[in-house]
């Protein structure tokens, strides 16, 4: 077995629990590493410290496995890793049959992801060291998680680092069905894991998403209905609520909150608001195919009586709402001061509502270390906006999955926005992925997701 040698000055990242080894780190190689293949990692006295499989042709040369001496990595090997990953599933998800099952290096199985849905099993490999025993990895799936279909979605572009082409395709079972339906905190959502984004859903925002619970409801009070005890024909009462005029009222959702969900994807988070009691939900993506599943999903669970459907570029749909909000207002301050307005210029139709909430999840804006100042103008921008149309006391719930906005980046960002959007706002909660995707501590590559959620009032 080859052996890598590894520099007296490097950092002391892999004795840090960090499992990558690049070529400048290296101080030589003693044998010929298979590409691919296991090799055996020294520090510079030739004291072992970790096996790692190796890819000479790539700049991380090496990617470590395991702590102690490995042969290979073979069926037993990936059946005991993974039996390992669904523990961790069993012990912290809810149902552990829609979840990602492994992920990368947090698993100890770097450059291998696997997504769960039910029955169906969606895997990507990106490296040269797993996508050569891609034959053991089905196997070890199907010993353990016993499916009836492994679904490949290596359709990125990392792999061609690697010196591997890009591919999709069945497997292992039958061919995936069209689409699929899953669970995700009692809500079930269909998932398209051939055609659809990534492997087909984002479960690291399941947790997330049901953190928006608290939000969604106490919002009765402000449009002036109370709970109150009213008078039954037979001189019984009874608690309902009832509005300003002292009417009752019917409408179940009363006390919800309205939502404006932009990026909505196929609509995990308007789901979720409907379920936790919202009135009424707007619900925008740019992808009309995103918008048509969201529609499905919707229906499927039973609210499309509150949700309304927009396909619209968020960036333009929130700003265009901010300009025609900001115009009403003048126009009343201008009325209320005696002066002319000129209403020659009508409102644009539906424009300058506001909302309870305002969710935004959008894609990564910078998806290398140059695009961050880019990224960071677009997340202030949909931001600003974003908050300036959230009702006084309401919530803004905002995300970004772009691995290089550093969490501190991204929050300083929405402060820039707050401060330029005269709100001052309380964080309620500040969260990242769910606990299917584990984090290695010192290994910030897997920490991308930041989700906040704010109280925003006016300065
Ligand atoms: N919130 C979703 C994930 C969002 S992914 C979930 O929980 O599953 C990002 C989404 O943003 C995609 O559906 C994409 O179609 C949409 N999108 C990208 N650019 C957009 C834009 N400028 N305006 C509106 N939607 C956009």
């Amino acid at each position: 077995m080859a052996t890598l040698v590894l520099k007296s000055s490097r950092k002391k990242r892999l004795e840090a629990g960090h499992p990558w080894i690049y070529k400048n780190e290296v101080e030589r190689i003693d044998g010929e590493p298979e590409p691919g293949g296991i090799a055996e990692v020294t520090d510079h006295r030739g004291k072992f410290l970790a096996s790692a499989y190796v890819n000479p042709a790539s700049q991380m040369i090496g990617r470590v496995v395991s702590y102690g001496k490995l042969e290979r990595m073979d069926k037993a090997f990936f059946v005991e890793r993974f039996r390992a990953c669904l523990g961790v599933r069993e012990r912290f998800v809810e149902d552990p049959r829609y979840c990602r099952i492994v992920y990368g290096e947090a698993d100890f199985l770097p450059g291998l992801t696997v997504d769960r849905f039910g029955d169906t099993l969606v895997l990507q490999i990106v490296t040269l060291g797993m996508d050569r025993v891609r034959g053991d990895i089905v196997e070890a799936l199907v010993d353990v998680f016993a499916p009836k279909t492994i679904y490949e979605r290596s359709d990125v572009g990392v792999r061609a680092l690697e010196g591997l082409e890009e591919r999709t395709g069945t497997l292992y079972g039958e061919e995936p069905p069209e689409s699929l339906v899953i669970r995700e905190n009692g809500l079930e959502l269909e998932v398209d894991v051939v055609r659809g984004q990534k492997t087909g859903y984002f479960y690291d925002q399941r947790e997330n998403r049901a953190a928006i619970r608290p939000l969604m409801t106490g919002w009765g009070r402000r449009s002036g209905i109370e709970l109150r005890e009213v008078a039954e024909p037979d001189g019984t009462t009874r608690v309902a609520p009832v509005n300003a005029n002292g009417k009752e009222v019917t409408f179940p959702y009363w006390d919800g909150a309205t939502v404006l969900e932009c990026f909505s994807h196929t609509g995990s988070f308007t789901l979720h608001a409907c379920k936790y009691g919202a009135k009424k939900v707007t619900c925008l993506d740019i992808s009309e195919h995103a918008i048509e599943t969201a529609r499905r999903n919707v229906e499927r669970n039973g609210f499309s009586e509150r949700v309304e459907f927009v396909v619209a570029n968020a960036f333009d749909y929130l700003r265009e709402q901010v300009r025609a909000l900001e115009e009403r207002t003048a126009r009343a301050k201008a009325g209320e001061a005696g002066a002319k307005v000129d209403t020659s210029k009508p409102l644009p139709a539906g424009a300058g509502r506001t909302w309870d909430v305002v969710i935004l999840d959008p894609p990564a804006f910078a998806k290398t270390k140059g695009a961050v100042e880019g990224a960071c103008r677009g997340y202030k921008d949909i931001n600003l906006h974003g908050m300036k149309l959230v009702n006084e006391g309401g919530y803004l719930v905002t995300a970004s999955c772009s691995y290089h906005v550093r969490p501190d980046v991204f929050l300083s960002t929405i402060h820039a926005a707050a401060a330029d959007a005269g709100k001052v706002l309380r964080l309620v909660e500040f969260r990242g992925a769910g606990k299917d995707h584990p984090q290695l501590l010192g290994v910030d590559e897997g920490n991308y997701l930041k989700f906040a959620i704010f109280e925003v009032r006016s300065r």
